[in-house]
């Protein structure tokens, strides 16, 4: 089967066919019209699968599409990856809670079980046994690298719930076929932040997905994972996800991509941080790179650019209300904007002055940023000036700390902690004063249409009464 989806998808068509013969010309044709039949991917994250009911409410939402051919990539449950990053540091630290930590884990999914599938279903094995890979993992000694160990563990979450979802569906009469993600993304050896190896995914994706979609209406796989040359699991950063379904959306030329959430669809800002937002219906790939770029939650940055690269249309829609519009983003678009608000918080400011008062020049400011890469780390504004370089960056306290080491040799350096960074494109004046209240600006930079800027709160302070004598 893999010969021929192979030998199919290299442009020797009709020699394949002269030596295949009739029985595989049937199979041939049957691929041909599958391709030809467009794609659609649908992307369902943490909080659409959170339990049975939100998973039952995905099947329903899956029934209308029946007639499609779609394949759909999750994520872990809920929660999942934060509590599994628990016994990442439990395991790693050789904590006394770790089996407590992971028992939680595996609780909380055979509860959910429990009330998907009838008893003795073989889900209870599957998932059992897919647990184990965990359990094999932390009985030797923790000696590897803590981002290798941390992807072969976190990336069980996505594994269990492909397996229970894609069951489940088939149990409901919209046949299934579930997909090893690693079969398909290939990824350099980068844990927690796999580079997709494009060439080799694209390849991988001819070879395997024709073949399964030929044979299924619905193809279920995960986000957020992906495999090594080497078949090591890596995964492709918090959030990751959407960037699966995007890499998928690309490799198959699909006719449109759709990430499922429980906001209406893309908003001015974020509704747990301020009351009074408003759906956007329709954003350019430009501006929802930019949104993106500057921290919005909504869609993980890196999904936007192969979406653009083939023209896909991507819609946010709404889980809890599939019927509603959402929000299309695509090549064309509105002229105008309303105000949009994103609220980045862990950030911390480092101020970086040279020890002998000479000017930051160009060869520091490239040893800097060769420490910036090296340990990682989110540079989101910068200001140059005589003999100092002020960054403002994510604080990620592991990754710091061996840049503000490092960075000891040759620089004083001071940090502000705590901080928060507010970006607010096609800003107005009056939004931007409101947003301000009961904060201290440190840092402040304006371009075109955008401002930024770096806040601390400051306590509001009260005039004491006087007393009189
Ligand atoms: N489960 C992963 C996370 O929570 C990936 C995702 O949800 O997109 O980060
Ligand atoms: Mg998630």
């Amino acid at each position: 089967m893999n010969y021929i989806c192979g030998a199919f998808s290299k442009p020797y068509p009709l020699i394949f066919i002269l030596f295949a013969g009739p029985a595989y010309f049937e199979t041939g044709s049957l691929i041909l019209s599958t391709m030809s039949k467009a794609t659609k991917i649908f992307k369902f994250g943490g909080a659409s699968i959170k339990d049975a009911d939100a998973i039952k409410n995905v099947a329903s939402i899956l029934k209308a599409y029946a007639e499609h051919k779609i394949l759909i990539v999750v994520s872990a449950m809920g929660k999942t990856t934060n509590a599994l990053e628990k016994v990442v540091d439990a395991y790693v630290n050789q904590s006394e809670d770790l089996l407590q930590h992971f028992e939680t884990v595996k609780q909380s999914h055979f509860a959910i079980i429990e009330q998907l599938f009838p008893q003795g279903h073989e889900i209870f094995t599957s998932v059992s046994d897919t647990f184990v890979e965990i359990d094999w993992m932390i009985e030797e000694d923790p000696q590897d690298e803590y981002d290798y160990i941390y992807d072969q563990i976190v990336s069980i979450g996505e594994m269990v719930s492909s397996k229970i979802i894609a069951a489940y569906l088939s149990d409901q009469g919209l046949g299934t076929s579930w997909l090893d993600a690693r079969d398909v993304i290939q990824t350099d050896n980068t844990y927690r932040d796999g580079k997709v190896d494009w060439a080799q995914t694209s390849k991988n994706a001819d070879r395997v997905l024709p073949v399964k979609l030929a044979d299924n209406d619905f193809v279920l796989t995960q986000g957020f994972i992906g495999g090594t040359s080497e078949n090591f699991t890596t995964t492709l950063g918090r959030e990751g996800s959407d960037y699966s379904a995007a890499i998928f959306s690309y490799v198959l030329d699909a006719e449109s991509m759709s990430i499922w959430k429980d906001v209406p669809g893309i908003l001015t800002g974020d509704p747990r941080l301020f009351d009074n937002v408003t759906k956007i219906d329709r954003l350019t790939y430009m501006e929802a790179i930019e949104m993106t770029y500057y921290g919005a939650k909504v869609i993980h940055p890196k999904t936007i650019k192969p979406i653009q690269n083939k023209s896909i249309p991507l819609y946010v829609k709404s889980f809890i209300d599939p019927e509603g519009e959402g929000t299309l983003i695509s090549g064309d678009g509105e002229v105008s904007y309303p105000p949009v608000v994103v609220v980045e918080r862990d950030q911390a400011l480092l101020h970086i002055s040279t020890r002998d008062f000479s000017f930051v020049a160009e060869h520091h400011l490239g040893a800097l940023f060769a420490l910036f890469d090296k340990y990682r780390i989110k540079v989101n504004m910068m200001q140059n000036m005589a003999i100092s370089f002020s960054v403002c960056v994510t604080n990620i306290p592991r990754r710091i700390k061996g840049l503000l080491e490092e960075l000891d040799a040759s620089f004083n350096v001071r940090m502000d902690e705590g901080l928060e960074l507010i970006t607010v494109r096609h800003y107005k004046e009056e939004v931007v004063k409101t947003l301000l209240e009961g904060k201290m600006v440190l840092f402040e930079e304006r371009i075109r249409n955008t401002i930024q800027l770096v806040v601390k709160d400051v306590p509001v302070m009260k005039r004491k009464v006087e007393e009189k004598a």
